[in-house]
């Protein structure tokens, strides 16, 4: 079963996949310390359900076995024709990843039902209070960097995470979690242009563009806006200069312009990017974005 399973997950594009038991995460202390440290600006949904973080065995009773899946996104960063751009995460020639990679997991989730009948699975794709980056490591798809995403050497950090929780105790080879492979490097919080990388695996996520462009309601600051540099959604700065993601700088050209973009009313952006990843700013946040950008 694990064989085919894996040459599905390979089938539908993803690029990594490893397995894990549930119990406490790694790093969960490192979690809760940032949280005793009020990091999490005022994204409070982060404080909730910890019991849940704690113990994935919370989210779906009596599970016995975690799959990890890493899903790819484009390195290509999305610009306007007047050159500015937003984070390649988003996506915005695309569905949103939680749609898609919910639909994609589905077709796992019932293969291993198919193949263990009784059992009950959960797909987790940013939807559920769960330390996805701790399991991933655990499994062995990748390791934790010093700007606090996951790396897979010899992909980078470009991919999405997904879980799917299962009831039964699938048998999978035991792996170690994967060191840091940092070694001494600190671009990202050398080049991180807010400080909101303080050091190393720690985010001051009030300072953090990704956090003040999409989550925070208020309008960007003048000064953080000086910083944004061309980027009015999210900021990838930090996975930019690290050595595992690769050096080529390249752009297209997908998005309206600026402009446009001012101009733009709800009910066309709603037509055109309700269902892409841009839907969770909504179109008032990324004008007053590009609006702290252009000053
Ligand atoms: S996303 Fe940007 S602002 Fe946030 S930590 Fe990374 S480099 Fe700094
Ligand atoms: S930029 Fe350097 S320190 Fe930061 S995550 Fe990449 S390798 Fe690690």
């Amino acid at each position: 079963m694990l064989s085919q399973f894996i040459d599905r997950t390979r089938d539908l594009g993803f690029i990594g996949m490893g397995f894990s038991i549930p119990g406490k995460p790694l790093y969960f202390e490192r979690f809760s310390s940032w949280l005793s440290d009020h990091k999490n600006a005022d994204m409070s949904w982060l404080e909730r359900n910890i019991e849940l973080r704690e113990d994935p065995t919370k989210l779906l009773p009596g599970c016995r076995t975690i799959i990890s899946l890493a899903f790819p996104y484009s390195s290509q960063k999305p610009v306007t024709p007047d050159g500015y751009s937003v984070s390649r995460y988003s996506q915005p020639g695309e569905k949103d990843y939680h749609y898609r990679l919910k639909g994609l997991c589905s077709e796992l989730a019932d293969m291993v039902n198919e193949i263990h009948i009784g059992s009950r699975t959960r797909i987790c794709v940013d939807s559920a209070p769960i330390l996805e980056k701790s399991f991933a490591c655990s499994s062995g798809i990748g390791f934790m960097g010093k700007n606090n995403m996951l790396i897979m050497p010899g992909y980078g950090s470009y991919f999405y995470l997904a879980e799917i929780l299962i009831t039964e105790p699938l048998e999978f080879p035991q792996v170690e979690p994967m060191e840091n492979r940092c070694g001494s490097c600190t671009l990202c919080v050398d080049s991180c242009p807010t400080g909101a990388l303080e050091k190393p695996f720690y985010l001051d996520a009030s300072r953090c563009l990704s956090y003040l462009t999409i989550e925070q309601t208020e309008a960007v600051n003048r000064e953080d806006g000086r910083k944004m540099g061309d980027c009015f959604f999210g900021c990838d700065r930090c996975q930019e200069v690290c050595p595992f993601n690769s050096d080529e700088a390249s752009r297209q050209v997908i998005l309206p312009s600026t402009d446009e973009f001012l101009g733009m009313g709800n009910h066309y952006f709603k037509e055109r990017f309700g269902n892409t990843a841009f839907a969770r700013a909504g179109i008032e946040k990324i004008k007053t974005n590009i609006l702290a950008i252009k000053g």
